[in-house]
């Protein structure tokens, strides 16, 4: 027998089978906080949920990715030419699984529950498959416009198909990005013709995420209409048509992608397709803008769940591998970077939750939009940011097993990449920070006075904390000052502004978490508040004193509470 092939030595275990909702205690008490009543109400559902994702899709996450990612049949067996998606059994099943625990479907219906609801969910997903996220994402953001914006008899027609919670719901897409560009929709070349009293979509969709969706939004420009966003329209695009055979429309090739490899993106031909008009022209780009913003949303909760789920493989590492003798999460090193990784996630997620209360907040007033965009901006660039660094970050504290196909942080950290790209990478974010903070809309005035007033608020012993993110204020504050007056240094400045402007927004609600729970005795946030506040104090330094983290490590990163 070969002596390598035995097994002295077993090798710390990947993160399987854990339930991803319950274990999330910072999770719960922010939500707890926020939103009182979900718990109650949708608790015993999350925490099922948590226990599904943990295992089935976990397990389906590797499978697919690793073994039985999609495929593209291009003809049937006659030789016809059908340009279908076809995906393996088990992420099927996942993916109806999804809608029929509630993902999208309990958001609606004779008591909805809050979008919050699906966006929590959106993120536990997140932790085992951002493959799967991203379609529950995209069904979410069509089901949203056609509630909020389609003519009654489309959305009386189509919503409930996207909301079922039987395992028959009809899954979403949006059709926005064109071979010209993703950021550049106002140049939109799909072409619209009336039909009767639908209509005629022709045109190339460059990327479509999950490609065969049943219903999907596109924009497209009625012939005759003007150039740019104002001849936009946004229609609606089923898969099959009312009598049951197939749209007038095919995948043509699917994209050969750095990662999320379990899901289907495609480039999709319209060849006349039938469709719905949602939003006539000008209205078309607003429609497809909010699917967008609804997506955003989603995408920094997604975020900040791989970003957990990085901590939880590193802690699983450290937890077991000892080197010299001495577990690695027993090493000040280390123990370092696993209090900052969850530093960073915990900032990552209330930052997320700071988006949603936005993004729901009623009422359509310049204030409103202003904080709405704004907060939206900066949750989806920041936490894409910290989610693939923080995915880089796990996989070499797992080391050379963690560049592995066989531990689950190789397949982080190829994800972990899309959440910035998608949805608008970091440069179209500054773009929109700035449209919502400087532009007609007081978002500048919004942001300061949310985080001055949790600096302001907050109890005696925080001040010192509050004290290091006061001359980041300051200075996004001269920085505002100077873009209304100059307006024209906006594209110069905006990445410049929006970086500490979102790390200071995230650390303020690090700080406001903090001060909540010392309230209650418990001073664990405060602990991670300052660590957090630290790395945003441009005079800081290096810190030689003695962290007290270190020594309430295993409460801290275990989301105990340290007593006050
Ligand atoms: C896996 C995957 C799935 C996708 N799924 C979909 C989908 O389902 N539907 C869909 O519509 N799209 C989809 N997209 C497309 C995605 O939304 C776009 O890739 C993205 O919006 C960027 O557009 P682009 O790739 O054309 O880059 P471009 O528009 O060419 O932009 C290139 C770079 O320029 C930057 N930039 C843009 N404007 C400015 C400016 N004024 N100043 C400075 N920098 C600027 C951008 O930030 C970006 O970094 C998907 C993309 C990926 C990778």
């Amino acid at each position: 027998m070969d002596r390598t092939e035995t097994r002295p030595i077993e090798l710390p275990p990947a993160i399987r089978g854990l339930n991803l909702f319950t274990t999330d205690r910072d999770l719960q008490r922010r939500l707890a906080r926020r939103s009182p009543d979900l718990l109650p109400r949708f608790g015993e559902r999350l925490a099922a949920f948590g226990a599904w994702v943990g295992d089935a899709v976990e397990a389906q996450a590797d499978y697919t990715s690793r073994h039985a990612p999609p495929r593209l049949e291009t003809h049937d067996g006659q030789g016809a030419p059908v340009g279908r998606v076809v995906l393996n059994a088990e992420y099927r099943a996942c993916h109806a699984e999804a809608y029929r625990r509630g993902v999208v479907g309990l958001a609606y219906g004779p008591e909805p529950a809050p979008h919050l609801l699906s966006f929590v969910m959106g993120g536990v997903l997140s932790q085992a498959d951002v493959s799967l996220h991203c379609p529950v994402t995209l069904t979410g953001a069509v089901a949203w416009v056609l509630d909020r914006l389609a003519p009654d008899p489309v959305r009386a027609r189509w919503l409930p198909q996207l909301t079922r919670m039987d395992g028959q719901a009809l899954t979403g897409g949006t059709w926005a990005t064109e071979l010209h560009g993703g950021t550049d929709v106002a140049a939109t070349t799909t072409v619209a013709e009336p039909d009767g009293g639908a209509w005629r979509l022709t045109g190339l969709k460059w990327f479509t995420s999950n490609a065969g969706a049943g219903i999907a939004l596109a924009t497209a420009r009625p012939r005759g209409a003007p150039d740019g966003a104002r001849g936009l329209g946004c229609y609606l695009v089923p898969s099959a048509l009312p009598d049951g055979t197939q749209n007038r429309l095919h995948v043509r090739r699917l994209k050969d992608k750095v990662g999320t490899c379990g899901l289907a993106t495609g480039e999709t031909v319209l060849d006349g397709a039938w469709a719905v008009e949602v939003a006539p022209p000008p209205h078309g780009l607003k429609a497809m803008l909010e699917a967008l913003e609804y997506s955003r949303v989603h995408n920094a909760f997604g975020a900040a769940g791989l970003h957990r789920r990085a901590l939880l493989e590193s802690l699983a590492w450290t937890s077991h591998r000892r080197v010299g003798g001495t577990l690695l999460r027993e090493t000040p090193m280390m123990r370092d970077a696993l209090l900052d990784l969850a530093a960073t996630q915990e900032a990552s997620a209330a930052l997320a939750f700071e988006a949603a209360e936005a993004f729901e907040a009623p009422g359509e007033d310049p204030v409103v939009e202003g904080w709405r965009r704004t907060a939206v901006a900066l949750a989806k660039y920041w936490t894409a940011a910290e989610a693939t660094a923080a995915a880089a970050q796990a996989v070499e504290i797992v080391g050379g097993n963690g560049y592995t196909e066989e531990w689950p942080t190789a397949r982080l950290y190829r994800d972990a990449l899309v959440t910035a790209v998608w949805e608008g990478p970091a440069n179209v974010q500054a773009l929109e920070f700035l449209r919502a903070a400087i532009g007609r809309l007081p978002g500048d005035q919004a942001f300061l006075g949310r985080v001055a007033g949790i600096l302001d608020s907050a109890p005696e012993s925080l001040q010192p904390v509050a004290a290091r993110l006061r001359p980041v204020l300051e200075s996004c504050r001269a920085a505002f000052v100077h873009l209304r007056a100059r307006p024209e240094d906006g594209p110069r400045l905006a990445r410049k502004l929006m970086h500490p402007a979102a790390e200071l927004l995230a650390a303020a609600l690090m700080l406001e978490e903090a001060a909540a729970d010392l309230t209650a005795g418990d001073r664990r946030k405060a602990l991670l508040a300052g660590r957090f506040a630290a790395r945003l104090d441009p005079e800081g330094g290096i810190d030689l004193a003695e962290d007290p983290l270190h020594a309430l490590f295993d409460d801290v990163i275990g989301q105990g509470a340290c007593p006050a």
